[in-house]
């Protein structure tokens, strides 16, 4: 028997199949903090875990048994990759599954902040009629610039180019795309885009990667929508180019503290935010889900 830590909720249909199989002992135990974790580990050969549950140098330490980490998604930040190499145990994760959940997600907040769609609901709520002050602006022929061509990015992409939108992508490899953009540099990006969109890893290159010099080369009403990860967006040099009106709106699902601990960014009037909830739709986390039950079937159970 392989003994199975489920550390995070897996997708329901996933789990019954899990369980299912003789081959497999899984265990369901979720909202561990680090000591507990150090406490449970031992004896498992394998943990899964979504973004929320951390598995530390301290845990994968205390590990005696563990041949396998799985990440259901797609960032490897909440697992330190270099303790598990030193110790010999593998990490994998599912790193397509969730794309299309992003990329719509993305599509969603570039229409919510053009039509100031979390001003308009917020408004409604408060039982006022204010047509006059929500009048926004269309995607239709504006031009859209993709930083980080990758699976996200390209699904972007497409959905804008529906749109009627011109798209410009910049990203740090040579794409090679049949899809009708433009691959230009990053500083034509920032130059030409009405809005940029963000889809870039958070590593030591793309910390904050739009600051204020990048934001001084864009054109003044840029839109900018950030469903990466916090970080590659500076925080306060964003704030400060939306109180200049430099950016004229931003659509965030990813912050620099999560959740935040400083909300003046959020609560900025043009500023429409969504708490990471890119990958949380059910078609994505049931896709992430199947690929953890084909991994852990390819890597243990041997072929009849
Ligand atoms: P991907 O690896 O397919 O694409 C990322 C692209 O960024 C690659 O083409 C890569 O070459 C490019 N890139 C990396 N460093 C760069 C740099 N310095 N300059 C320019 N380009 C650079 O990844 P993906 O599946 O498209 O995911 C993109 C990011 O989206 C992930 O890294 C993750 O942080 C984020 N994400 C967010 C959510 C969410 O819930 N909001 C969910 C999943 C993924």
């Amino acid at each position: 028997m392989t003994r199975i830590l489920l550390a995070d909720p897996l997708d329901k249909e996933a789990l019954e199949e899990l369980k299912s199989i003789r081959e497999f002992d899984v265990t369901l135990k979720t909202g561990m903090d680090e000591a507990e974790l150090v406490k449970t580990i031992p004896g498992y050969e394998v943990i899964v875990v979504r973004s929320a549950t951390k598995v530390t140098r301290k845990v994968i330490e205390a590990a005696d048994k563990l041949k396998l980490i799985i990440r259901a998604g797609i960032g490897l930040d909440n697992i330190d990759v270099e303790a598990a190499r030193d110790k010999g145990i593998e990490v994998a994760n599912t790193p397509a599954a969730t794309s299309i959940s992003v990329a719509e997600l993305t599509l969603g907040l570039m229409i919510s902040a053009a039509r100031k769609l979390g001003q308009a609901n917020m408004s409604m709520k408060a039982h006022k009629w204010e047509k006059k002050a929500l009048t926004g602006t269309e995607l239709y022929e504006k031009t859209l610039g993709i930083i980080g061509f990758g699976r996200i990015g390209q699904e972007v992409a497409k959905r804008a180019l529906a749109f009627g939108m011109k798209v410009l992508a910049y990203d740090i490899l040579d794409i090679k795309t049949d899809l009708p953009v433009e691959i230009v540099s990053f500083d034509e990006l920032l130059q030409r885009a009405d809005i940029i969109t963000l889809h870039v890893p958070l590593t030591r290159e793309t910390k904050h990667f739009i600051s204020k010099p990048q934001f001084e080369k864009m054109k003044k009403g840029v839109i900018i929508i950030n469903a990466a990860r916090g970080g590659v967006v500076d925080e306060a040099a964003l704030l400060e180019a939306l109180n200049s009106g430099q950016v004229r709106a931003a659509a965030l699902d990813v912050f620099e503290k999560e959740p935040p601990v400083d909300f003046s960014l959020i609560d900025h009037p043009e500023v429409f935010a969504t708490p990471h909830i890119g990958a949380a739709a059910e078609e994505g986390q049931r896709r992430a889900g199947m690929e953890v039950v084909n991994i852990l079937k390819s890597k243990f159970l041997k072929e009849s």
